[in-house]
Order: C-alpha cells, then sequence, then structure tokens
C-alpha cells in the first residue's frame, strides 16, 4: 500500500473547487474560496479521486508525490 503527499499552491489557485467537487475527502474551499487540502498524506483509496483533481486543475496547482 502506497502513501502519497498532497499539497495546493495557493498562490496560484483560483478558486473554481473542481478539485473539492471532485474529492471532497480531501480538499475544501476556505473563507478566502481557496482550496485547502484537509488531508494531506493519502492512501490508495483516495489516490484515483485526488489524481483526478491534479489533471482537472485549470491552473495545474495541485502536487501529488510520494511521501
Ligand atoms: S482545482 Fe485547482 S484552481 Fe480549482 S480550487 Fe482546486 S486547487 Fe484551486
Amino acid at each position: 500500500m502506497g502513501k502519497w503527499k498532497v499539497a495546493v499552491d495557493r498562490d496560484a489557485c483560483i478558486g473554481d473547487g473542481i478539485c473539492a467537487s471532485l474529492c471532497p475527502d480531501v480538499f475544501e474551499l476556505d473563507d478566502e474560496g481557496k482550496s485547502v487540502v484537509t488531508k494531506e498524506i493519502i492512501e490508495d483509496d483516495l489516490y484515483d479521486c485526488v489524481k483526478e483533481a491534479v489533471d482537472s486543475c485549470p491552473v495545474s496547482c495541485i502536487t501529488l508525490e510520494e511521501a
């Protein structure tokens, strides 16, 4: 079982909420209307939805790397 670390570059985030829609267990929009990672270390069960968020983010500001 793998573990991955998820991060968002909040300076680049435009707050469209795509990541939070695709993967609400990992991303939320905060009071500033930007994405915040609520679960920084994920395992296999959340990998696919986070990967989809990475691929769908219009400004490519989500990173996913091996933890
Ligand atoms: S998909 Fe990207 S730009 Fe949109 S809210 Fe998430 S991190 Fe921000």
